[in-house]
């Protein structure tokens, strides 16, 4: 056993139809290496097993009409009631294109928590009953649509699990990159110096680091103004009021 796990890992719990999809990735590099060395923990929960009829059946067709069928809040349920302890701290989210944009900040509070419980939709998605009873937390990884949510739950959980201590190298990795101080990070270059006919910018080589400091805030400030409206508009009226 290593030395270095803490006491009681950042436990996550993950209520899904494909259990099979997990660790998955998270099972290799960084994710895979902290799994083993118990900084975290992971529960998978297949919500079938809750199903109540012969034919273990988690969905039907949408009260309404429509395309598509719809996760039954009374199987969901139990199967949510199942992982949850006596005392439950975790958050539990519920991953949705209906959701608030997921966000560096979010990631860092969850991290910074016991864990989490996670709800991966199928279909059209769950009865919306559940969401409102058990106050799910509904995050969408973005404007898009998946199949189901257990790529999102994967991507949430690779998110927060590097920022565990000690599962990234250098601390300061985790501080200073893109989103952190507002903007999108520098870009970055290492050798060889000369590739293609592609110089690395000479500042970047002239060990002045006051000078480099400010090339690459100059460089996130443009990436950001082109890319991101968005995360420009918050930048500057931050900055002006700090004025
Ligand atoms: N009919 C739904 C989409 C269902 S997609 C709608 O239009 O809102 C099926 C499942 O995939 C969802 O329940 C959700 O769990 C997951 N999913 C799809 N897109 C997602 C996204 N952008 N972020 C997080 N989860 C998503």
């Amino acid at each position: 056993m290593s030395t270095d796990a803490p006491d009681s890992p950042w436990s996550a719990s993950v209520l899904t139809l494909y259990p099979e999809m997990f660790p998955g990735p998270l099972g290799a590099s960084l994710a895979g290496q902290a799994l083993r060395r118990r900084i975290w923990s992971l529960q998978t929960v297949n919500i079938r097993d809750f199903a109540t009829d012969k034919h273990r059946k988690v969905d039907d067709t949408p009260a309404g009409g429509g395309p598509g069928m719809v996760l039954r809040a009374d199987v969901a349920d139990l199967a949510l009631e199942h992982v949850l302890q006596p005392g439950e701290r975790r958050p539990i989210l519920y991953l949705t294109p209906r959701g608030r944009p997921l966000t560096q900040k979010r990631v860092k509070e969850l991290a910074e928590g016991p864990g989490i419980v996670l709800f991966c939709g199928r279909f059209e998605g769950v009865d919306e009953r559940l969401v409102e009873a058990r106050q799910l937390e509904e995050v969408s990884l973005g404007d898009f649509v998946l199949s189901g949510g257990e790529i999102a739950a994967l991507a949430l959980l690779d998110a927060a699990i590097r920022l565990l201590p000690g599962v990234m190298g250098k601390a300061e990795s985790g501080v200073e990159e893109s989103f952190s101080g507002g903007l999108l990070e520098y870009p970055h270059y290492t050798r060889p110096r000369l590739w293609r006919g592609r110089e690395i910018p000479p500042v970047l080589l002239s060990g002045d680091h006051g000078r480099i400091a400010a090339w690459r805030r100059e460089q996130a400030e443009h990436v950001t103004r082109e890319r991101r409206e968005d995360l420009w508009a918050a930048y500057r009226a931050r900055r002006d009021e700090q004025e």
